[in-house]
Parts: C-alpha cells; sequence; structure tokens
C-alpha cells in the first residue's frame, strides 16, 4: 500500500518487467479460457514463471481446467496463489460458493480484482495471462484500467459477427491503456479422426475479419479437438495431455510469440 492507503499494483507500473496479456472475447463459450489455459502451459513448459489470473466472474472456469482445487492461504498479508502444471493460479472461484451464483456488485467486484493483482505473492512473473469476463463490460473496463500497460488477445470463432465486437473492444482499449496485439480464431476446422476430411462447421473468415477490424493480425487458427474439451473438463490442458495435437504445436507457436 501507498501512503494514504492507495493500492499499489505492481504490474501497472512501467519499470514492471512482467508481460501482461489480457485474453478477451465477445462472448462467451468462444475458447477464451481453454486457450488461456493451454497458453499459460505452453509458457509455463518453455521454463517461464507464468501467472494466470481468472477474472471471469461469471464464468470462472480456469481452476477446473487446470485442475486446481482448494482455497488459497494468507502469508504476511498475501495470499499465495495455487499451482498446477508449473502455473501460478488465483480465480474468483477459490473464493465464492461454488454452488451459489456470484451475485457481487461491481464495487466488490473490483475490490476484489484490485486485490487478486495487488495482495497476490505472485513473485516474479515473466507473465501474467488475465482470462477476462466475456464482453466488453464493466469488469473488463475496470481490470484493464488497472493493467494499462497490458497487451489484449482477442479469441473468436469463424462465424462470429466481427463488427460489434471489434468496435467495442476497440473501445476498451481507447478507454484504457491497453492495446489489442492479436486475434486467435478458434474452433476454425474439424478434421474428422475417421476420414481425415476437413470440416468447417462454424463456418470461416471470423478471425480474418475481426483483425483487420481491430487493425491487428490474426494469430493463428486453433482446430476442434474432442480431447482439447476433455482435457479443460479433466484438469490437463491438451498441450500437456497431448504436446504433438495440431492445436497444442498452435499454441507453442502462439505463447512463443507473446
Ligand atoms: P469461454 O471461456 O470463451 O467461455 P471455454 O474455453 O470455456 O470458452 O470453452 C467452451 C467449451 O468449448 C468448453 O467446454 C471447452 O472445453 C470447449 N472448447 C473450446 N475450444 C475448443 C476446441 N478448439 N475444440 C474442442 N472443444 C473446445
Amino acid at each position: 500500500r501507498a501512503p494514504g492507503g492507495q493500492v499499489v499494483i505492481p504490474f501497472a507500473e512501467a519499470d514492471n518487467p512482467t508481460k501482461v496479456v489480457a485474453i478477451a472475447s465477445g462472448k462467451g463459450g468462444v475458447g477464451k479460457s481453454s486457450v488461456t489455459a493451454n497458453l499459460a502451459v505452453a509458457l509455463a513448459k518453455e521454463g517461464l514463471n507464468v501467472g494466470v489470473l481468472d477474472a471471469d466472474v461469471w464464468g470462472y472456469s480456469i481452476p477446473r481446467m487446470l485442475g486446481v482445487e482448494g482455497k488459497p492461504v494468507a502469508f504476511n498479508n498475501m495470499v499465495m496463489p495455487l499451482q498446477a502444471h508449473g502455473v501460478k493460479v488465483i480465480s474468483i472461484g477459490f473464493f465464492v460458493d461454488s454452488e451459489r451464483p456470484v451475485i457481487w456488485r461491481g464495487p466488490m467486484l473490483h475490490r476484489a480484482l484490485q486485490q487478486f493483482l495487488a495482495d497476490v505473492h505472485w513473485g516474479d512473473l515473466d507473465f501474467l495471462l488475465c482470462d477476462l469476463p466475456p464482453g466488453t463490460g464493466d469488469i473488463a473496463i475496470s481490470l484493464a484500467q488497472m493493467l494499462p500497460n497490458a497487451d489484449m488477445l482477442v479469441v473468436t470463432t469463424p462465424q462470429q459477427a466481427a463488427q460489434r465486437v471489434a468496435l467495442r473492444a476497440g473501445q476498451m482499449t481507447a478507454q484504457t491503456g491497453m492495446r489489442v496485439s492479436g486475434v486467435i480464431e478458434n474452433m476454425a476446422t474439424f478434421v474428422a479422426p475417421d476420414t481425415g476430411k476437413e470440416y468447417r462447421i462454424f463456418g470461416e473468415g471470423g478471425g480474418q475479419l475481426l483483425a483487420a477490424e481491430l487493425d491487428t493480425e490474426l494469430w493463428g487458427q486453433i482446430p476442434i479437438d474432442t480431447r482439447l474439451r476433455e482435457g479443460s473438463d479433466n484438469g490437463t490442458p491438451l498441450v500437456v495431455a497431448d504436446p504433438d495435437a495440431p492445436a497444442s504445436q498452435r499454441f507453442t507457436e502462439m505463447a512463443k510469440r507473446l
């Protein structure tokens, strides 16, 4: 804490060496959390110190995807993050009753996120990945304001109507210091395991279009893979379960670009 009680967020300091990357999406269900989990593990496999802040306050799924359970303990007034697959994790899910929906009001969520950034013993991180709530609502914006030096990656499916998302993401970056560094198109193709035939289940072009609208680059396309979904369900990200799977290779390439 700074004198006067103001909360100091080390990640927001200009000389902080941690690269902060916020993972955003226009809507839920496009694979934002799966991308966050797999990129984090891919970075950790490179020997980097990685933290994941699960700020998807309504749909937190990072604990399940990375297979972390339990309640973090406090030490010297700092909360110790939990760890899995070499990644440090803090999620709102650790602090709420999983049987009950989160009905906190905006200011409380704002405080909680502030604490996750200021009062968690992250240690010396090379990367902090933040899984934002879908859309560009108040929580996403207030987090973005706490992390003015962060880069934003936007996850989309091939079919998503790009323009509205682009507009809102653009507004979000304009209101904060963040910049969009790229677009990731998820669920781009499906290769039938029996015939090898490729299908474009969700259409095509959404990633390219969104990247153009946001004046940024399409970083790559992640195929649909049943094992990716299974890995998310059982706490072993595909990058760990099968590093040679095409989707894992894409994640590994993208992690090198972060
Ligand atoms: P979001 O964070 O955008 O809400 P999730 O990462 O939770 O989305 O993904 C939604 C669902 O789709 C999850 O069950 C996840 O396992 C699954 N999923 C995401 N990406 C893929 C993919 N490329 N192939 C197969 N299943 C996927």
